[in-house]
């Protein structure tokens, strides 16, 4: 006999449709700030115990809920902030489902304590695991506290995947940092088992909530960025190519103040570091963009932390462009001088030596920025791009160990990689050829054997590939005839060139012109270079810091690395001990 189907009780539809909402502690953090943040709260306090399994509590100063509607809050699809389905098209706070708080109260014990401004008491009202007890009138200032104790406690299935305290508080940590980041005006703060561990002043500058979210150190290295195309505004700060981390966990995107996951974001926000970060690092950056709601569908996932949009294409681009402006531009000179600290192997790298970048500017860029939100604090992130970019005029002293330039500048010594430097150079060079990159017949077609999704990649971009010089024709099943080359690749291995830039294209995201433009380029790159260990004359060491300097990256090569370092002349004055 198969088994009846019956209809679930109340409480376990809650309980199954929590399972999408509340994932951990930090999860319930996320709902219960949103909704702070949607109450017009300036002051947000979360606190937290044991990792947040035995105590969460977010208390705001917000609009609150008048005693009438305290229960109503707590029931499943319960909102003020929609009323009909024609006003999802235009959600424009953080929540909208009307199932947060019924989630949460599903499966932990909940207090719910309000007090709408223009009244006089709060309400008291208690859930557990799905129960509502009776509403109780009580005193307490405006603003609303929630608090959520013993989370999934009945449910030890759940329970039993929660991570250790110190695990679960670091991401409720990274979900206040976030908020702090997209509501600079609001202020945040967290406490973690009876101490302050994040406290966002709540300035109006981002400049300030970038300081407490990242601390003094990256902070006041972090470019500012900006950019506007129709519509589109994004705005934030990004960190500079000598500043990077291992993950992607601190590329932070907000669309409408939403913080949210999205794949192909980030990915232009990396992109936009190409050939300025070494391989498999990743920058910093806090990328706010702002865009009329109706372009873009925030329900898409219950959680709510994915969208869609409209057209993601004029987004992309303009998020990239923004992050390239700034990124670009900054590629410091890393200095060699005592005060260097290297890093270790998997944690934040730092080269950026003693003003942090060439030149000392984030030192005044910092100091003109305390002192705006110490006095002036007009709602504005007040840093200015100082962009430093290209290289101070170089004189050419010799060449070390047939491998580096040795020059003066107006402010130290200057190392240069020669083969890093001429990579640099020519890929620059061969990207602003652009359309023109001279193709060159081969006397015979080369056959080249490739995989199928190589194949794949060749045969669907067979226009790009010719755009760029490369002639291809299918032959059988999985071999293409090459015909011609782009003039700088003869005398290269003409199956691997092939063979790598369709890999790349396969696994990149990128427009594909631009990918493949771009792989092409460094490929090609990589084969007709300077290379290390080839002894220059003085005329060729000149004429190639000359292209170096009048490149529009000069600072590293197309893989990251850097091409010049430097010892500055306080440097060099300490070291010999002058001063
Ligand atoms: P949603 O946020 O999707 O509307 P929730 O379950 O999170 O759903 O909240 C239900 C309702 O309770 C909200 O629409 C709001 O009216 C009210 N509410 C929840 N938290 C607060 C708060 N901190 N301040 C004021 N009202 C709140
Ligand atoms: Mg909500």
């Amino acid at each position: 006999m198969p088994p009846r189907i019956s209809l679930l009780d109340d409480v376990t539809i809650s309980r199954i449709a929590a399972g999408e909402v509340v994932e951990r502690p930090a999860s319930v953090v996320k709902e219960l700030v949103e909704n702070s943040v949607d109450a017009d709260a300036g002051d947000v306090r979360v606190e937290i115990q044991d990792g947040g399994a035995r105590l969460i509590r977010v208390a705001d100063d917000g609009h609150g809920i008048p005693p009438d509607e305290v229960r109503l809050a707590l029931e499943r699809h319960a909102t003020s902030k929609i009323a009909t389905a024609a006003d999802l098209v235009e959600v424009a706070s953080l929540g909208f489902r009307g199932e947060a708080l019924a989630s949460i109260a599903a499966v932990s014990i909940v207090t719910l304590e309000s007090r709408a401004a223009h009244h006089d008491s709060g309400t008291r009202l208690r859930v557990e695991n799905g129960r509502a007890g009776e509403c109780t009138s009580i005193g307490m200032g405006a603003g609303t506290t929630v608090t959520v104790e013993h989370l999934f406690e009945a449910l030890p299935a759940r329970r039993a995947f929660l991570r250790r305290a110190a695990t679960e508080a670091g991401h409720v940590h990274e979900v206040v940092a976030r908020y702090a980041l997209a509501y600079p005006e609001r202020r945040f703060k967290l406490v973690r088992d009876g101490r302050t561990t994040l406290e966002a002043p709540g300035s109006g500058s981002l400049a300030d909530a970038v300081l407490s979210v990242l601390g003094l150190e990256p902070a006041r290295q972090m470019i500012p960025i900006e950019h506007a195309q129709g519509d589109i505004e994004v705005g934030g700060y990004v960190s500079p190519p000598h500043l990077h981390r291992a993950t992607r966990k601190d590329i932070a995107l907000f669309v409408n103040g939403r913080w949210v996951q999205d794949r192909q974001l980030s990915f232009a926000v990396t992109q936009a570091y190409h050939t300025l970060l070494p391989k498999g690092r990743f920058p910093i950056a806090i990328v706010q963009i702002r865009m009329p709601p109706a372009l873009v569908d925030v329900n898409v996932h219950p959680a709510k932390t994915e969208v869609r949009f409209r057209d993601g294409r004029p987004v992309f681009a303009a998020v990239q462009r923004a992050v390239r402006a700034a990124a670009s531009g900054q590629a410091p000179v890393p200095s060699v001088g005592p005060q260097h600290q290297s890093g270790t192997a998997g944690a934040d790298r730092w080269t950026g030596g003693p003003g942090g970048t060439w030149g000392g500017a984030p030192q005044s860029r910092f100091a003109e920025r305390l002192a705006a939100a110490q006095g002036t604090a007009e709602g504005q992130a007040t840093f200015t791009p100082a962009v430093v970019s290209g290289l101070p005029p170089l004189r050419v002293l010799g060449q070390i160990a047939r491998c580096y330039i040795a020059a003066e500048g107006p402010d130290g010594l200057y190392l240069i990689d020669q083969h890093a430097a001429h990579e640099r150079v020519m890929y620059e060079e061969l990207m602003a050829r652009g359309d023109d990159v001279a193709s060159q017949r081969l006397l015979e077609p080369v056959a080249v054997e490739l995989s199928a999704s190589q194949m794949a990649v060749v045969e669907e971009h067979r226009a790009t590939f010719a755009a760029l010089g490369f002639d291809t024709e299918p032959f059988g099943a999985d071999t293409v005839l090459v015909r011609s080359l782009p003039d700088v690749l003869l005398g290269g291995d003409v199956a691997e060139s092939l063979r790598t830039i369709a890999d790349l294209t396969a696994v990149g995201e990128a427009p594909i012109a631009d990918a493949v433009e771009e792989r092409l380029v460094r490929a090609v790159c990589k084969q007709a270079t300077v290379k290390a260990g080839q002894a220059l004359s003085a005329q060729e060491m000149r004429e190639l810091v000359r292209r170096l300097e009048s490149t529009s990256s000069p600072r590293t090569c197309p893989h990251g690395r850097p091409t010049v370092i430097a010892l500055s002349l306080a440097d060099l004055e300490r070291e010999f001990g002058r001063i």
